[in-house]
This record gives structure tokens, sequence and C-alpha cells, in this order.
């Protein structure tokens, strides 16, 4: 049994009250499990009914009634038999399904609240009294285990906290994210597709949101440049060999596209006979050698960094590419550009010397620094994860590892930014950083990581040649500091609410003649902006000067250049910014396009207001 938090306790108790109250309800539901999730609880049902909004208010209104009974948690250690006979008089057999699941050996244990018992390992609150604050949300189809080969469930999710204030609050904070959801944000801003004929998980970038990553990516690319990072460019498919000298292959193969095979070589395999298992057990072997979507860069940047000598003198070698990468999520995890299945890292892999490896670190957070507080996200943490003490699970030399740990935690320290360390969280080839941001509205989102690495510099047998003339093993650095540009648009696309930064504004300013008469003026702005690299556009339709106003608000536009007779008599724009709502008066167009001109150079942030 592991014991849960007290926060995960009193979620996962309401899931237990959940299942009580429906079963009040709908005794003909069927049930399958219900564990805390990080932001509250769920539970999945089988029904054929479908819930609506409605049945969500009368389960919640159930839910308080079984609190009121203050019915005490009851734990029944039973025997496979009873537990099984028990579920099968009950006619519950996803229950009877996950009784399965138990080892032999395990002890398997009811739980039972009033006349509800479940099949759980725990744990839980005392009695349904202690669980006071709690919200049902929402109803989501999900498939049993997680299968689409499986039947699909209604799961309905809700979230418990400890006292009212705490669920108030957070209630308050989801509704500011729906606001802010980044797949609606998109969708009104046009700024990406997804397309079921293209597939799910996989990006489309429209023109407005290219212009965003194509920004995105030139300030990061600037920024290595001026760190030592040479640019490098690789393939999007390789030979499964590779992966499986990086060890990528098999063993991650559940979540990776499915090797490719050539027709012709799959279809002379079948006319000899070989079966789909021996055709999967020759593939997994290298028997035959397909290809392989690429899950990760850094084999190919392996073999960039291997394919010339080195010496001591050339380290460290930094490779810098926005490597595309395809990895197979269940579809049920993924969530517009945030969780995909093709995505483009902003990776980098530093080959080094392990004297090297402590100025690297330091070069990678000093790096993500610069951009997050150019972005306003001055508010984040980061997590050291540190190797198990007495493990023997770890690739690397102990000596090696104590250092590079060491250098970790004085590098999070010198950040001046809070840091956590988490023991037994280090990957088993090296020890890691990740960032954890926290937007406008404080909701703390994981972005990328700073890896180093003793296992592929070995599985690939690299080396350089030290002062002593003598092979030497290089330390290898990964770092991909913003996870993908997928993830991170996603994220920026919710912090900024849809109101970016004029240097990332797919549209920065918006033209409105205030009659067809002004169309020409406006248009001559329109060249002389464009010429200077400003995106602007025009408003010729011919509605009134409010509806257009109106329409460049919605649509979030940092500037708005207001032409009457009056301005285009004097050559002259009267300024309507996004920031100050209101007109700041009338100047020349070269004064505005000084003025906008510096506020993209300097990438100067708008003020967030919470909206
Ligand atoms: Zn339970
Ligand atoms: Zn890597």
């Amino acid at each position: 049994m592991k014991q849960m938090s007290p926060l995960e306790e009193i979620r996962h108790s309401a899931a237990h009250i959940m299942a009580t109250a429906v079963l009040r309800l709908f005794p003909e539901a069927k049930l399958d499990i219900g564990p805390p999730t990080s932001m509250g609880f769920y539970y999945d049902f089988d029904l054929d009914h479908k819930f609506t909004a409605d049945d969500l208010k009368r389960i919640q209104t159930e839910m308080k009634a079984v609190v009121k009974e203050k019915q005490p948690f009851e734990r029944i250690e039973v025997t496979r038999e009873e537990a099984d006979s028990f579920f099968r008089k009950i006619g519950q057999h996803y229950k009877i399904g996950r009784l399965a699941d138990i080892p032999e050996g395990e002890p398997i244990t009811f739980y039972r609240n009033g006349e509800f018992t479940d099949l759980c390992a725990g744990t839980h609150v005392e009695t349904t009294r202690n669980v006071r604050a709690f919200k049902l949300l929402s109803i989501a189809g999900a498939y049993h285990r997680g299968s689409e080969k499986n039947k699909q469930l209604q799961r309905i999710y809700g979230t418990a906290f400890p006292q009212k204030e705490e669920l108030k609050a957070y209630l308050h904070q989801m509704e500011e994210a729906k606001k802010r959801d980044h797949r609606k944000i998109g969708k009104d801003q046009r700024l990406f597709h997804i397309d079921d004929d293209v597939g799910q998980g996989l990006i489309l970038w429209t023109p407005s949101g290219a212009i965003i990553r194509q920004q995105l990516q030139n300030f990061i690319s600037e920024e290595l440049r001026k760190q030592g990072y040479e640019q490098v460019f690789t393939p999007h498919i390789g030979k499964l060999g590779l992966y499986r000298t990086s060890g990528h292959f098999p063993y991650y193969s559940d979540s990776q596209y499915p090797p490719i095979v050539h027709r012709a070589e799959l279809s002379q395999l079948a006319e000899e006979g070989c079966s789909c298992a021996e055709l999967s057990n020759k593939i997994d072997t290298g028997e035959i050698d397909g290809y392989l979507l690429k899950p990760m860069n850094c084999p190919m940047h392996i073999k960039l960094f291997a394919s010339q000598p080195h010496s001591y003198r050339d380290l460290p070698v930094r490779f810098a590419e926005f490597g595309t990468v395809y990895r197979w999520e269940q579809s049920g995890e993924l969530t517009g550009m945030t969780r995909v299945r093709g995505f483009t890292q902003d990776d980098a892999h530093l080959f080094c010397t392990d004297e090297q490896v402590a100025d690297e670190l330091k070069g990678c957070l000093y790096l993500v620094k610069v951009i997050l507080n150019t972005l306003g996200m001055t508010n984040y943490r980061v997590r050291v994860g540190l190797r198990e003490p007495d493990s023997d699970k770890y690739a690397g030399e102990a000596e090696n590892w104590e250092k590079a740990e060491k250098v970790l935690l004085e590098v999070a320290e010198s950040m001046g930014v809070p840091f956590t360390k988490e023991v037994g969280e280090a990957a088993f080839y090296g020890p890691k950083i990740d960032f954890v941001v926290s937007d406008v509205i404080g909701r703390e989102w994981q972005l990328g990581t700073v890896q180093v690495d003793y296992n592929l510099p070995e599985r690939f047998d690299l080396h350089y040649v030290g002062a002593d003339n003598k092979p030497h093993r290089p330390v290898l650095v990964h770092r991909a500091p913003f996870g993908s540009m997928e993830r991170f648009c996603g994220v920026l696309i919710e912090h900024f609410g849809g109101n970016f930064p004029t240097w990332l504004a797919p549209e920065q300013v918006r033209l409105l003649p205030i009659t067809d008469n002004q169309n020409e003026f406006a248009e001559s702005i329109f060249e002389k902006l464009f010429a200077v690299g400003i995106r602007a556009f025009v408003d010729s339709q011919s509605d009134k000067l409010g509806a257009k106003i109106r329409r460049a608000e919605t649509e979030k536009t940092p500037y708005m250049l207001i032409i009457g007779a009056k301005e285009a008599e004097k050559g002259e724009v009267s300024v309507r910014s996004r920031v100050n709502k209101s007109n700041e008066g009338n100047f020349s167009v070269e004064e505005f396009i000084s003025r906008i001109k510096h506020e993209v150079e300097n990438r100067t942030l708008p003020q967030l207001a919470e909206s």
C-alpha cells in the first residue's frame, strides 16, 4: 500500500464519495477506477445514459449528502476468491479485471463507506465528513485502460481541497485559464490547426502562428550564437541500428512511431512465409534494418561530433538544432500544442571535458534566464534531479556523478531562483535540471531540461585527444530548456492571453482609414511599414470606425493607426495602442516608425493585464 499525501487522500476519498453518489442515482452504472490527480480526482463509469451537466449537479448534491452522513472509510482485507465472488454478485466486471492486476501474494483490500464497497489499496481520510470543499468539473470520454481498442467510458472530473477558500481560489484560476486556453485563442487568432486527416497531435502552423514561432526561434538563435553554439541540421529519419546503439530502440518502442521498413522487403518476407511475430522479432533484433522516425536528435549530433577528430583544445563543441522529433502519445493524452506527437525541440548537445561541465551548465541556465526574462516569465523554479544513493542502476563513474551533482546544485544556487532537490529523479545516465515556470495567473508549466550524460559517449565510443596526447571520453550535455516550440508557444499564448508583445505579434499595426478617401494614404503608410519589416494590415472595409476599432481590439493588434482627412492632409497618423486603450495623439509616420522599431528591437513587453 502506498501512503497518499493528505491532499491526495482528500481527493481520492472524494472519488469514492462520487462513486457512492453515482450508484445512488444510477444503480446500473459500472465502475472502473477513481484515482487522485495533480489537479483533483476522477472516476470512470460505464453507463448507457450519457451524463449531462444537470446530472453533474445532482451528483454533486448527492455527494454532499454522503459527506453529511459522516461514513467512516473501513479497510477490509479479503481473499482473491472473496473479492471475485463479491464483484460477480454485484455485476461489477471492471473490478474483476482490476483484481487480476493485483500480483499474487499482495494483500487484496476493500474499502467500505456506507453502502459502497470498492476494490482499493488506499489510502483515505477517516470519514466522508473530512471532504468538505469539492466540486465536480467536467465529463469526458476515456477509453478503458487508455486503449482505443477498449470501450469508451465516461470520466467525471472533480477537484477537492482541504479548505473552501483554496477551492474558491482554484476555481477562479480555472476561469482565468479558460479565457486563456491556447486552443481557444489559437482558433480565434488562427495560429495553428490540427486536422484529423493529417493526424492528431500533429500541428499545422498557420502563417500567423509561424510568425510567432519564427520570431522566437530567431531570438533563441541569436542568444545561442552569442554563447558559441553552432547551428546544425539533421534528417527526420535514421536507421534503426543507430537507435539500437543509442538504446532508444527497441526499449522505448511504445513511445515511438513504428519502424519504417520498405514495402518491397515486407512483401518478399511475406512470400517467404514470415509471420508477423517473426517479422517483428527480426526488426527488434536487427536482422531487418529499417528506419525510425526520429524520437531524439542526440544520436545524429553525436555522429556529427564523431565525424571529426577532436583535441581538448576544440572543446566544448556545442551543436544546436531546432530538431523535429516524433513520439507516440496516447490519443487521450493529446492536448492542443502542449501535448503533441510531432514537435520541434530547441535542442542542443554540448560535448565537453569533465572540467568544463560546470561552466557549460552555467551557460545553459544563463541562457534560460535571459530568454524567460525577455518574455516576462520571471517567476520560475528549477528541480535538480539527483541519483538515489547506493543504487547500482546508474551509468558512469560514481566520482563523476558526485562532481556533476555538486556542480548542478552550485549552479542552481548561483542562479538565485528557488530550487528543489529531487533524490531518485536523475536519469540513469546522469543528473538533470528541469525548469518549471509560473504564468501570470500562477499556473505552473514544466518546460524543458538540461541533462548531464555519461552513457551515450560510452555507447558511441566518443573520444577526444587530451593534453596528455591520450584519448579521453567527453561528457555530453543535452539541453532543450523550452522543451519544444509547440509546447513553448502554447504556454506563451496562455501566458500572454493572446496579447503578444509587439515583436511577437503576427500583426503589429492595423491601419484604419476613416473613409474610403483615406485608403490610398493608408496604403502608402503600409508600404513604409512593410519596407522596414513591420507587419501591418489595412482595414479598408466600409464599416464605421468604431466597428473597425473593436475588431482590431478583439484581434489584439498592438497598434491601431487611425487616419482621417486631417491626418491624410498633414501626413500624420493618430495612434491608439492596445496597452493604453485610448488615442495617444497624432504623430508623423516617421515618428511612429521609430517608436515601434525601438519596441520591436528591444523586445519590449506589454503590461500584462489579468484579462
Ligand atoms: Zn480508495
Ligand atoms: Zn539529447
